[in-house]
């Protein structure tokens, strides 16, 4: 267990920001996605130890952050959204300043490797202030990761990068998590999201609305959906609808749309039934985080609404 909260509040002033969280964050990639306001800037800050909580408790490493702020930041690599560096410093610069405060060993090697990994290496040399705001981004990202801490909290990590550079950022958020560092990512870009995570925490004015892995709430909220072109397509859907792990089953032009808690057993069925009703051609269909949100946020404002 990395990070623990239990009734964990935050007020600042009259403002209510977080209201008795409870969540156990294992190690892995989690992703902590919700609406601007919701809370997320303001857990982050609990986790580091940079603001006192109202009340409740939250233990980083098992330690309280608020009181041991300075060894459970040396553990974690932060990147800020929208980072800004000294424009004195070079990348070089930069890398050594946050490696030694973070008491990384072999810090030569280490910023190279790390420097390399982001496509900075050319640039060390070059003065913050001449960097455009996509090679800011990745150096923000660069001095997060120095040294593989044992977490990494990301916010908005592929803002200000183009396409490619988001493809190849997420490419390296992937290869540090096979180097062993969890990490918190916080982001609206939940197709992105999606393609790193494996859980989930959801949160909306200042609640949790649902956490897990990403697999329990994809089964949970039905949240796999497929696109499945068949001979028969009103047969079909007739079968598919008499299923408890279907629903919302459509007919979008010539494909039948499904969404499902179990895709494994739908391909089984649809494989079996294929002697009756030929299928041509079935689709994963994309989308799959932006289904839990939506679920997970629809389900949570109904709830207020029926209290
Ligand atoms: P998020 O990161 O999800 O956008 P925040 O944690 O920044 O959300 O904010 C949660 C709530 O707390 C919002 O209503 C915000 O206006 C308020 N808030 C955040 N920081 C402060 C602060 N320093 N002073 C007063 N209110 C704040």
């Amino acid at each position: 267990m990395i990070i623990e909260c239990e009734g964990l509040s935050k007020k600042y002033g009259k403002t209510l920001a977080l209201h008795e969280v409870s969540l156990k964050l294992e190690e892995g990639v989690t992703g902590l996605i919700g609406p601007n306001g919701a809370g997320k800037s303001t857990l982050i800050k609990l986790i580091l130890g940079l603001i006192k909580p109202t009340s409740g408790k939250i233990t980083v490493f098992g330690l309280d952050p608020w009181t041991n702020g300075e060894s459970v930041r040396r553990r974690i690599g932060v990147l800020h959204e929208k980072p800004s560096f000294p424009s004195w410093a070079t990348g070089y610069d930069l890398l050594e300043l946050v490696g030694k405060l973070r008491g990384v060993d072999n810090i030569d090697r280490e910023i190279e490797e790390t420097l390399t990994k982001v496509g900075l290496w050319d640039a060390r040399n070059s003065k913050t202030a001449e960097y455009s705001a996509g090679m800011v981004q990745r150096l923000g990202i660069a001095q997060a990761i120095i040294g593989r801490p044992e977490m990494v909290i990301l916010d908005e990590p592929t803002a200000n990068l183009d396409p490619k550079m988001r493809v190849e950022a997420l490419e390296i958020l992937k290869a540090i998590r096979e180097e062993g560092s969890s990490m918190l990512i916080s982001t609206h870009i939940l197709p992105e999201l999606e393609r790193v995570c494996e859980s989930v925490i959801i949160i909306e004015k200042g609640a949790i609305v649902d956490n897990g892995s990403l697999e329990s709430l994809a089964e949970k909220n039905y949240a796999h959906s497929f696109a499945i072109k068949a001979n028969k397509p009103k047969e079909l859907m007739e079968t598919l609808s008499q299923l408890d792990y279907v629903r919302d089953v459509t007919l979008r032009q010539d494909e039948v749309s499904v969404r499902t808690s179990n895709p494994k057993q739908l391909l089984e069925k649809l494989e079996k039934n294929e002697k009756i009703n030929k299928i041509s051609h079935v689709r994963e269909e994309t989308g799959l985080l932006e289904r839990i949100y939506f679920e997970a946020s629809k389900q949570d404002s109904n709830k207020n609404e029926i209290q």
